[in-house]
């Protein structure tokens, strides 16, 4: 599980769901074959896969960051009491963990979602007395204005591509506009001093990643940007799930390389263990490496 980072005067929090195994690299990734990556295996972490079966192994988690002036919850797992055929795991540990933290669901002032999927959006609300509500009361939901109309088009035409379930929007989203949570925005934002949201479409249509500044440090949340450590190594590989997967992959080599040249923190969701880390350039590809520990 990935420690607490303190940059500079930002501390950033790990609220994990679950890390479980997924899909093989050649069922997930276009492209992508077994031989390939069973070679980029080789240079990885045992946490990152299954050798028995090649499958990779992903975690579902938040991160909660804490600036001077707000405290900013991104992206929100499952959730509880939803979807039964696709979360088979104990969502409560979410809860228990946040609340380990010394954090309340009160004291969240804003929620970024960086995309619309099931996994990033199930903590945004909750089930009280038969209704969806908001499970933050106090934050403003900042989702993408575009990644927004497009889930309402998909849930309004019922045309809902694999692994989204249908109610996700009625469900995640809903709830929070008709609440007067949510604020739809377009483009690049600033949410804080040091926080701010950057397009990077191609995984969905209004994708955004997270950029945490302080000082001259900075990390970057990737939400679904990158999915697994054999993207950093093969950056072409978009998933089957993306929305354009050209468009994923363009988005990805953007961030990769100036990722690499900046030395920018990187926090992608789905990697397992201590999930951030910095990419460096080696060959054709970039290779991964987890931040120390004990440096955090
Ligand atoms: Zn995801």
């Amino acid at each position: 599980m990935m420690q607490d980072i303190r940059l500079g005067d930002v501390t950033i929090s790990a609220i994990p769901e679950t890390v479980r195994p997924g899909k093989t690299p050649e069922t997930f990734f276009i492209g992508a074959t077994r031989e390939a990556a069973a070679r980029h295996y080789e240079t990885m972490e045992p946490f990152l896969y299954v050798p028995e079966t090649g499958q990779i192994v992903m975690a579902f988690q938040s991160f909660v960051v804490r600036t001077p002036r707000r405290t900013i919850l991104i992206d929100t797992c499952n959730g509880e009491h939803k979807f039964t055929d696709a979360v088979v795991w104990p969502t409560r540990p979410w809860l228990d963990r946040f609340h380990a933290l010394g954090f309340s669901v009160d004291e969240i002032d804003v929620v970024l979602c960086t995309h619309l999927h099931i996994d990033h959006t199930g903590w945004n609300t909750r089930l009280e007395n038969g209704a969806w509500v908001p499970t933050f009361p106090n934050a403003t939901y900042i989702f993408s204005a575009t990644e927004y109309a497009y889930w309402k088009n998909v849930a309004e035409t019922g045309d809902v591509p694999p692994l989204q379930r249908d109610g996700v929007w009625q469900i995640n989203c809903l709830p929070i506009m008709e609440a007067g949570q949510a604020r739809l925005i377009d483009g690049a934002h600033e949410i804080d001093d040091h926080v701010r949201i950057e397009p990077s479409p191609g995984h969905s249509p209004g994708h955004y990643c997270v950029r945490i500044r302080s000082g001259a440090l900075e990390a970057v949340a990737l939400g679904d940007l990158i999915h697994h450590p054999l993207q950093c190594r093969e950056p072409d590989w978009s998933t089957r799930y993306c929305w354009d997967p050209v468009m994923a992959t363009e988005s990805r080599r953007t961030l990769l390389a100036a990722a690499a040249q900046d030395r920018t923190l990187l926090l992608p969701t789905h990697f397992p263990g201590p999930t951030a880390g910095y990419v460096s350039q080696d060959g054709a590809g970039y290779a991964y490496s987890f931040l120390d520990e004990e440096a955090s």
